[in-house]
């Protein structure tokens, strides 16, 4: 359940027809985008397709060469960046080195001439948030990278924006760290209740961290959707291959006529992937003969040693070509007869396997109708 896709909900920020352009090159091309009220929301994608562009553009930093940018139904192009309801959080490195914690949470406040005592309740809320009480006297440089980075988040946050931009906000902490910084992220957001967008180049932190997110290429949004849709349904190849390990096997449309195989179920596609049947429960236009793609993520395959029952269709055989035990997922690399690699992925449930499947064993490969996907461009 997503409340933000409700149709009544009213966009707390609406992108509207952006473009932005740097001479002849077009950074942003003519992007819409709703983001809602107490949303997480990331923009997700590869250097250089523009989402820190969209970000600046939002805060005031860089002005849109074409639409609008409405915050609450009200146009933004007047107003400058400090009197925006909007803060930028930026990398841990941008604290002030000779401040204590506290005064550098404080500078904002001080700069804004809010009174003091209002300033000294204010950081000792924050440092509470962030859980940093005991360390309000010490210098950034005797704290650690995740202490560092919460008092950056601290600093966004005492002036009390409407709307917090993380721009790579976790990109100098180690694995470990970031992940438990993402989870202490998420829960500062839902504590305040603020809307918060985030960018990002990493697919692992935008599905942890988000309620939805929109997915870019090239100035232009892919798909916006909650991070189970995005995974389980990508509109496109780009956002498939983007997100997570997945299968794709070119095929052709055999037969889309409306054919339904289990109650209750979406029609079949039949597809033929270089003499591979496939079928694949879906709601889909593909037209006999179209070249698709089917995709599939490998947990969703099943490997087997023994012969299934029915191989006539969603069914292929190989040789076991490398395996990578991954901990709780072991993928293993199939090769078929022509050459191809198919990979599944197997949870590692038991210790006690009576005989795992191992390199240069023939496995089967099967899937059901409704695991997979028909992609059309
Ligand atoms: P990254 O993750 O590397 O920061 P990004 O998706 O945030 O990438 P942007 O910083 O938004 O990308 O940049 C989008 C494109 O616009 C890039 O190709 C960049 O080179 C270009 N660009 C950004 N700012 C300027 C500028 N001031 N002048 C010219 N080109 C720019």
């Amino acid at each position: 359940f997503s409340p933000w896709t409700e149709p009544h909900a009213v966009p707390f920020i609406r992108f509207e027809n952006i473009t932005k352009r740097y001479g002849d090159f077009v950074a942003v091309d003519n992007l819409s985008l709703d983001i809602y009220e107490r949303e997480f929301f990331s923009l997700l994608g590869p250097s250089g397709c523009g989402k820190t562009t969209l970000m600046r553009m939002l805060a005031g930093f860089e002005a849109p060469t074409e639409g609008r940018i409405l915050l609450q139904g009200k146009d933004l192009a007047n107003t400058p960046p400090y009197k925006r309801p909007t803060n930028m959080m930026f990398q841990s490195y941008a604290l002030f080195p000779h401040m204590t914690v506290e005064k550098n949470i404080a500078f904002g406040l001080e700069q804004d001439g809010l009174p003091k005592g209002e300033i000294s309740a204010r950081v000792d809320e924050m440092l509470k948030l962030v859980k940093l009480e005991a360390f309000a006297k010490r210098k950034p440089a005797q704290l650690s990278g995740g202490q560092r980075q919460r008092v950056a988040l601290a600093r966004s946050l005492a002036k009390r924006p409407k709307v917090l931009l993380l721009d790579e906000p976790l990109g100098a902490l180690d694995r470990k760290l970031r992940e438990e910084t993402q989870f202490e992220l998420m829960d500062i957001q839902h504590t305040l209740g603020l809307t918060f967008l985030i960018v990002t180049h990493d697919q692992e932190e935008a599905m942890t961290v988000s309620d939805r997110i929109a997915v870019m290429d090239k100035g232009v949004v892919m798909q916006v959707a909650t991070p189970a849709e995005i995974y389980e349904a990508p509109n496109t190849r780009y956002v498939a291959e983007f997100i997570g390990d997945i299968n794709i096997l070119e095929c052709a449309v055999v037969a889309n006529t409306g054919e339904i195989l289990q109650p209750g179920h979406p029609p079949v596609v039949r597809l033929d992937s270089r003499g591979v049947p496939i079928a694949v429960e879906q709601e889909c236009a593909a037209v006999t003969g179209a070249s698709v793609a089917f995709a599939i993520r490998p947990e969703k395959v099943r490997i087997a040693l023994d012969q299934p029952v029915d191989v006539s269709v969603n069914a292929v055989h190989g040789e076991v070509w490398d395996i990578g035990y991954l901990g709780d997922f072991s993928v293993f690399l199939v090769k078929l007869a022509d050459g191809r690699v198919v990979r599944a992925a197997q949870a590692n449930v038991s210790r006690l396997v009576d005989r795992p499947i191992t390199f240069g064993d023939m496995v089967w490969l099967t899937w059901p109708l409704d695991a997979g996907l028909v992609l059309t461009r």
